[in-house]
């Protein structure tokens, strides 16, 4: 098995996968959010975590692990916002490149047909979808994300409303994973304040 890299949290220090952490780096000055890993220089880790966010911006942390200074948005708030919509804007554009290619089925008879044929990798049930039908597609021995609406869905695949997704492609499911457990993480907080 390959052995991924470990990173550390600049907010919390707990050590894990570097895939599990957000990655920045500096650009220009800024803080710049990093999601492939690629961006070349020094780099700051952290967990998608709400807390790990503001202990981080509250005692710039970031200036501290990048070792250079770096401009801050003017809240923690605000940073997190622009890190949950590029994860946001990736986790939307791989599901349309999987349905381009056969590695993503829409509604629940195809993704019950994908499971029957042991192809199913990943669910995406909308948040909104019945109770019934989520206890249904909850038999299914694969691992499922509620994320967004029906109606999102629908829009962000240009389609009539969507409730289940079903993803086959293995590589995909890895990574729309990865993205959705960021993107889920991070939105914790921003559900108990209700500001938005
Ligand atoms: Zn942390």
């Amino acid at each position: 098995m390959k052995i991924e890299p470990v990173r550390m949290c600049v907010g919390c220090r707990k050590r894990d996968s570097k895939y599990r952490f957000l990655r920045f780096v500096e650009r220009d000055g800024r803080l710049f959010f990093d999601p492939d890993y690629k961006a070349s220089g020094r780099g700051v880790n952290i967990c998608p975590d709400p807390d790990c966010f503001e202990r981080a911006f509250r005692k710039n942390l970031f200036e501290r692990a990048l070792k250079t200074k770096v401009e801050l948005p003017g809240s923690c708030e605000e940073l997190i916002e622009e890190v949950k919509k590029l994860l946001k804007d990736r986790i939307v554009n791989a599901v349309r490149m999987g349905l381009k290619f056969r590695g993503v089925v829409l509604g629940r008879d195809a993704v019950e047909a994908e499971a029957r044929r042991k192809r199913l990798a990943v669910v995406i049930l909308a948040e909104d979808l019945s109770e019934r039908s989520k206890k249904d597609i909850s038999r299914l021995n694969v691992k499922k994300f509620e994320l967004f609406t029906k109606e999102q869905w629908g829009d962000f695949l240009n389609r009539k409303p969507v409730g289940i997704i079903g993803i086959v492609d293995k590589g995909l499911a890895k990574k729309l994973s990865l993205l959705i457990e960021k993107y889920v993480s991070l939105n914790r907080r921003g559900s108990l304040d209700g500001k938005k």
